[in-house]
Formats: C-alpha cells, sequence, structure tokens
C-alpha cells in the first residue's frame, strides 16, 4: 500500500522573534500559522481527487504544471496555493538568521550583473516598481544561468523551468503591520536580514 503524504508546514528553524527589528514576532507568526499553513491547506485540497499527486514535492508539481492530469481549476489551484507553499517554504530558509555568506552565489552574482552591489540595486528596483501582490526572484535556468524576475501572485521560477534562489515576498501580508505602505523599507530590510550574500 502507498503511503499518501499531505503537504504540511514545515516547522521554522528560528523563534518568531528572532528577526526582529526588520520583521516583528507577530507579522512573522501570523505569516507562518496562518498564511503558509492556508497554502498547505488549499494544495491539499486541490489534490483531494488525485492521490497520485499528493506525495509529489510540490516543487516537482510546479515544473511539471502544464501536464498534470488534472482540471483546469485545480490547476489554478496548484499554481497559486502550490506555489504559496513552495515559495513560503524558501522564505523561511533565506531568512534563517544562521545563515552564512554563500561565496559560489556572490561569485555568480558578480560575474552575471558586475557587483552585489549592482544585483541588489536591480533586485529592489524590481521589487519597487511590482504592481500589487507578487515576488521577486532571483533564479537560476536550466544552463545555471542567474536571472531577476519580478512575478504576481504566487506564481514561482519553477512555472518557467527555473530554480528560485533568493525570493522577496511582496505581499502587505509581509509587512503591512511594521511597515504599512512603506514597501522600500521592508525591502531594505531584507537585504539587513539576508545572510547570502
Ligand atoms: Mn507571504
Amino acid at each position: 500500500m502507498i503511503r499518501l503524504m499531505k503537504n504540511e508546514l514545515p516547522k521554522l528553524n528560528y523563534s518568531y522573534d528572532a528577526l526582529e527589528p526588520y520583521i516583528d514576532a507577530l507579522t512573522m507568526e501570523i505569516h507562518h500559522t496562518k498564511h503558509h499553513q492556508a497554502y498547505i491547506d488549499k494544495l491539499n485540497a486541490a489534490l483531494e481527487k488525485y492521490p497520485e499527486l499528493q506525495n509529489m514535492a510540490v516543487e516537482d508539481l510546479l515544473k511539471n504544471l502544464d501536464s498534470l492530469k488534472v482540471e483546469d481549476t485545480d490547476r489554478t489551484a496548484i499554481r497559486n496555493h502550490g506555489g504559496g507553499h513552495a515559495n513560503h517554504s524558501l522564505f523561511w530558509k533565506l531568512l534563517d538568521p544562521v545563515n552564512q555568506k554563500n561565496e559560489k552565489l556572490i561569485g555568480d552574482i558578480n560575474a552575471t550583473f558586475g557587483s552585489v552591489e549592482e544585483f541588489k540595486k536591480q533586485f529592489t528596483d524590481a521589487a519597487t516598481k511590482l504592481f500589487g501582490s507578487g515576488w521577486a526572484w532571483l533564479a537560476r535556468d536550466e544552463t545555471g544561468k542567474l536571472h531577476l524576475h519580478a512575478m504576481p501572485n504566487q506564481d514561482s521560477p519553477y512555472l518557467h523551468g527555473h530554480t528560485p534562489i533568493i525570493g522577496l515576498d511582496l505581499w502587505e501580508h509581509a509587512y503591512y503591520l511594521k511597515y504599512q505602505n512603506r514597501r522600500p523599507e521592508y525591502i531594505e530590510a531584507f537585504w539587513q536580514m539576508l545572510k547570502l550574500i
């Protein structure tokens, strides 16, 4: 008998107040236990009719979204809520305070954008200009080349065959309690929290 694994909320490796003062504990707790959990619940609901998809990694669902044998409304739900699950799972890892500089990534960023500062400038610009809710991304294509994307909603770079490396949640639920409409301040706080580069 195949054991079916439902998607589950990943545990954080740090406490909700670990990112203070950049992200407040209440925002972190609501974001993790309510928003991320809701994406997982709705993803699992969309997969209820498809037992064969329930134990697939969410990243694989997104990579293969167009060829999944599912109804169109369920495909849209997998795109939105599967994207939400995958995106937030990566985001929590990126913000982990124990992260250290990734020299390989820094080297690739220097080679692609000229410098880490120039990359941050371009990423910040894309994140600032993104209209409405979505994410700014640094992603690798199938050859390993780095690309900058600003994508709406919970769309994942996996939808386009790219692997997300750095992602910034630009939904207001990620920052509104502390920053209200001041998205640029939240983006600046992201650079302070991100230890990888
Ligand atoms: Mn979010």
